[in-house]
This record gives structure tokens, sequence and C-alpha cells, in this order.
């Protein structure tokens, strides 16, 4: 079986994580927890790191800390894991849908300015399987229309966007450390900013609103979304590698591309855009039709090479649509990447035989079709 994703656990993270067992500190309580926050986001850079429990959590953190008023639009795209929308959806925000780009994958950029209204108070950026959103345009519409900007970089550890790194740029930031991300924590994820009250704020929501004055007193609901000192540990030192991790997952897709370049006729990963290099967090391909899509799928998985489904349109989600939301929405592009488009293995356990086993067999499949 070839798997869509081993993860690579190669460095000091059985060191650390018997640090932790040796000294008794596997709560959130210790250090590589505070360690690991100001690592990561000096590696990004951010001021301050807020370590959570996983992904999702950051973006319900992150989200309610920006005190939008209730009922206030957040612009996001479509064609996204849900973790986002759900965030804005559970604080009483209205999420107004975006279309994707064909080459990029990503939200359309040039369809922002129409949607904004006087109701518009952030823009989430969601950058998606290897490209990042163009950040040059969306801090000017950002400054433009007075509004904050959210960057869920969940998929980007490490990625550019011409000379900054994806992350750097939000009020606020998210990542994920789950084990398909380029660096891992099993579960977890993390809140960057360089806003100190909002920092704070992140830090308060994630522990159960405690008080400082009286514990035990609370003026606010939050969560208990704490992070392990164990997690953090894996963290510190899956961080020590990230260079070679981003090296090996760019070389990966480049293997795959020269693999399958005019080899078969599905649509490849962009390899680069004006402002950055594909990371590759997964390496997706477009088949030409639905039924193409499905048999290619079903006849690797019958190979035992792993395959997954592209995300699924948020206005085409049966939860939100009960809601109410996103009913007689259409955004052609991305329902049709959610349609026609799968990845193939493409995480740091792969092996260079294993790259071409899974060219030579998508070939196959493709030219029998
Ligand atoms: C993985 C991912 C998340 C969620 O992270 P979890 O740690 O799984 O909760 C959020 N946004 C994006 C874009 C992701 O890829």
């Amino acid at each position: 079986m070839i798997p869509v994703n081993i993860p690579r656990l190669s460095g000091n993270e059985k060191k650390y994580l018997n640090e932790c067992i040796e000294t008794g500190w596997i709560s959130s309580e210790g250090s590589f927890v505070s360690r690991f926050e100001a690592e990561f986001s000096s590696y990004i850079g951010q001021d301050y790191g807020i370590a959570v429990s996983n992904g999702s959590a950051a973006l319900d953190v992150a989200i309610k800390a920006l005190d939008l008023e209730k009922g206030s639009e957040v612009i996001c795209p479509t064609f996204t894991i849900i973790s986002p929308v759900q965030s804005i959806v559970n604080q009483g925000l209205v999420p107004v849908l975006i279309d994707s780009n064909l080459d990029t994958w990503n939200m359309e950029v040039n369809q922002i300015e129409n949607k904004i209204t006087s109701k518009t108070k952030a823009i989430l950026v969601v950058h998606i399987y290897g490209l990042p959103v163009e950040m040059d345009a969306i801090l000017q519409l950002a400054k433009t229309y007075n509004l904050k900007v959210i960057e869920d970089a969940a998929e980007m550890h490490g990625q550019t966007c011409n000379t900054q790194k994806c992350g750097a740029f939000g009020d606020i930031s998210i990542f994920s450390f789950y084990p398909n991300k380029h660096i891992t924590t099993g579960e977890g994820g993390m809140i960057l900013t360089s806003d100190e009250a909002l920092a704070e704020r992140c830090k308060k929501l994630r522990n159960l609103c405690f008080e400082k004055e009286r514990r035990f007193v609370h003026n606010e609901i939050g969560w208990n979304y704490r992070m392990t000192n164990m997690q953090a540990a894996l963290g510190v030192a899956q961080l020590e590698q990230i260079d070679d991790i981003i090296e090996r997952k760019r070389a990966i897709g480049k293997r795959y591309n020269d693999l399958l370049k005019n080899k078969i006729n599905l649509q490849l990963p962009l390899a680069q855009t004006e402002y950055s290099q594909n990371i590759y967090w997964v390496y997706g391909l477009l088949a030409r039709t639905e039924a193409e899509c499905s048999r290619i799928q079903k006849e690797l998985n019958q190979l035992k090479i792993g395959t997954r489904p592209f995300f699924w349109c948020m206005h085409e989600q049966p939860v939100f649509n009960k809601m109410g939301l996103f009913k007689s929405e259409h955004h052609p592009v991305a329902e049709k990447m959610a349609r026609t488009g799968f990845y193939i293995p493409s995480g740091l356990g792969l092996a260079n035989e294993e790259i071409e086993i899974v060219a030579d067999s998508l070939i196959k499949i493709v030219s029998n079709g």
C-alpha cells in the first residue's frame, strides 16, 4: 500500500518527547510550549505565537478574538476545508464566498472587490494546496476598505509570497500541525499575530477565559484548546528540520511534474506564479470529467495507491444549505475543481521508487480510459 501520507519523524522528536516523560512535564504548562511558540512565530515573521490543540481551534480563537460585530460579513473562498467557514458561522458572522482561479486553485482575487459592502469587516484568505493567494492585492483591498486580514496558512509552513512567509501577512494568522502538514505535532495548531492585545486575548480564549484577578470567576466564555508539552516537543523537533522538509516536498512535486508532463491529459499543479514557487502540500490533479476522476481514483486504489478527492465547495454543503446559507449560489470554477480534482501520495515518507510507481500507474490508467 502507498498511502496518501506518511509523516516523517526522523529528528529530535523522540529525544524531546522523552524529556517530557522523564521530567513529568506533559501538560500545557511545560516549557516546550512557549519555546515552540517563540521559535515558530519568529520563523514565520510575527511577534506572538499562541499554540492550540488543532488548526480548527486556532480559527475559532482567531476569529472570536477579532470581536467583529455580529452579522458582519467575512469574505472567504468557497473552495476550502470547512474549518474557517464553520468558525465564521459559529461566531454569528456571515461568510461571503468567492469562486476559485482555475490555474492556482486559490480564491479569485479579482472577484473580491465586487463583494465588499458596508457590512464587510474582514477577508479570510486560505492558501490552497501549494500556491499562496497573492497577498499584495489582498493587503491593498484591506487598506482601501479598512478590513481585517485573517490568514489560514495551514497548508503553507515556510511557503513565501514575494519576500515574506505565508502567515506573516495577516492581522491574525493560523497554522495546523496535523500529520499531513509540512510539520506536525500529531494534532496541533497555532495562532500568530504581531498585535500584543490580540495575542493576550487569544491566550485567554484558549484557556477557558480564566481571569487574572480571581481564578474560577469568568467574564466570558472561551475553550480549553491548550496544546500539551508533548505536542510542542514534537513541534520544536520538526521545526529544526523545516528547510529539509520543504526541499523534499518541492522535490516530490517536481518529480511528479517531470514524470507526468506531456504523458497524460490531466491538469497538473502549476509549478510557479510571479510571486511564488509551488510547495506541493499535496500533489493534486484535475481530470477532464467527474466520471474520469472517480474511475482513476478507483483504479489507483485497486493497485493499493491512496488518493483523496479535492475539497467540496462551501456553497454546496448540506449543513450550510440547511441553515439557509448560499442557497442558489454558483461558483463554476470551484464546482469543477471539487468534481474533477483528486490528489495522489505526496507525504514526506514517500520513497523515490514509489513516486515512479504512482506516476506509471496513473499514466496507464488514464491512457486506458
Ligand atoms: C488542515 C487544515 C485546517 C484544519 O486543521 P486541523 O488541525 O485539522 O483542525 C484548516 N485549514 C486548512 C486550510 C487546512 O488545510
